[in-house]
């Protein structure tokens, strides 16, 4: 068997990193993909939930995962107080949740504070893409906001 030279070694090891480079860009994209899927069906679901009363009995079928979220680029849960109709919005990617854990778990921790001391749980409307001056937004003007149709 010939020896390759330190040349044909370099090129083939170059080759071999760019393949393994492209099959990790593809599998990213892929999960992506898979990832936004989710999160549109979860948020086709919650607005026909939102349309309905809650004496109807359905509620969400499944709720994706934080990190399913982050990775559909689509990291803020926008909950509301059924109590009174305040909207919040939560960056997942600043709360120290396990990854894994579904965006329910926001719930006990976003239901309001003003309709104390027994606030209803708060309902998840949906998730949004964070734009990017969204943290500069939450400084000027806090947390909270009310509806347009509340106005
Ligand atoms: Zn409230």
């Amino acid at each position: 068997m010939p020896e390759r030279s330190d040349k044909e070694y370099r090129k083939q090891s170059l080759l071999q990193a760019i393949r393994e480079e492209r099959a990790l860009a593809e599998e990213k994209a892929a999960a992506k993909a898979y990832a936004e899927r989710i999160v549109k069906l979860f948020n086709a679901r919650a607005a026909k939930n939102s349309n309905l009363d809650a004496a109807s009995g359905r509620g969400h079928a499944f709720f994706p995962t934080i990190k399913c979220c982050v990775l559909a680029e689509m990291p803020v849960a926008a909950t509301q107080c059924p109590g009174c109709r305040m909207i919040t919005h939560t960056d997942l990617r600043a709360k120290d949740y396990h990854p894994l854990a579904t965006i329910a778990a926001l719930i006990f921790e976003v239901s309001c504070s003003r309709c104390s001391p027994n606030p209803p749980l708060a309902t998840i409307r949906g998730l949004i893409v964070a734009s990017p001056d969204y943290n500069q937004l939450r400084k000027t003007w806090g947390k909270w906001a009310v509806p347009k149709s509340q106005k």
